[in-house]
């Protein structure tokens, strides 16, 4: 009855197949904050710098803008370029990194610019602290607070920007299409530029973090009232020709 028993063989396999796994399985590294998968592919003075710069950055962000964030297991999955990247990446939409909220994981190319980490990291805290704002206006903070200088963080020497190419999408929004373009991401950038130089984007911030419902947020909620409020203000704003760099905060 023991004919049929893989015997030696069937462990040898077993035991070949259990190394190999174990030598493909690297389970993610903690530093500082943040769980670290980085590409194999990649020189361990590279992983070891973008690892540090990373954690110093989401730290410097939290402390600036984000204090109640509490530590989660957010892993970060850094590709060896962004050509690996744009074949693993999770979403089918066009980007350069992206975070994944349910999975909690960050995916981003090695060499990617502070800019491109301020971003996802902004999406890690918001998505924590204010998941009630609505998607379109979370993506708005992540690109004006991905731009903002870290090292001028006072409201009165910072200013915001917005990248140079969008300026020729203001007109789209003075042209009567408003109420559509409501849902576009590229409204709300404008829309948090305007509370920006309201001096209202921190505030309007903090108190969406601190689950308030401010108003100036609270737009996509079918309360025309204060829409019409805010609208007049905006359209007044929005004719202004400069947007490059706005002060206020
Ligand atoms: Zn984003």
């Amino acid at each position: 009855m023991f004919e049929n028993f893989p015997g030696r063989r069937f462990y040898f396999i077993l035991i070949v197949f259990l190394l190999f796994s174990c030598k493909n399985f690297h389970p993610p590294e903690k530093e500082g904050p943040l769980y670290f998968r980085p590409s194999t592919a990649l020189p361990i003075h590279i992983i070891n710098r973008e690892k540090s710069d990373a954690v110093s950055l989401f730290l410097t962000m939290k402390n600036l803008y984000f204090p109640l964030y509490i530590e989660e297991n957010v892993t970060i999955y850094i590709y060896k370029d962004q050509d690996s990247y744009q074949k693993a990446k999770l979403h089918s939409i066009d980007s350069q990194a992206e975070y994944h909220s349910k999975k909690k994981q960050i995916h981003i190319a090695s060499g990617s610019s502070q800019e491109v980490w301020k971003h996802e990291f902004v999406h890690v805290f918001i998505h924590q602290l204010a998941p009630q704002i609505p998607y379109e206006l979370h993506e708005a903070y992540a690109i004006i607070l991905s731009l903002r200088d870290l090292t001028t963080p006072d409201c009165k020497n910072s200013k915001a920007t917005i990248p140079v190419q969008w300026n020729q999408y203001r007109d789209e929004l003075l042209d009567g299409k408003r109420i559509e373009t409501k849902k576009h991401k590229l409204f709300y950038v404008y829309y948090l530029l305007y509370l920006w130089s309201e001096k209202k984007f921190f505030q309007t911030l903090h108190e969406a973090v601190a689950k308030k419902k401010p108003p100036e947020l609270n737009i996509q909620d079918g309360n025309g009232l204060t829409w019409n409020k805010l609208q007049k203000g905006f359209d007044r704003w929005l004719r202004k020709r400069n947007f490059q760099s706005v002060p206020g905060c």
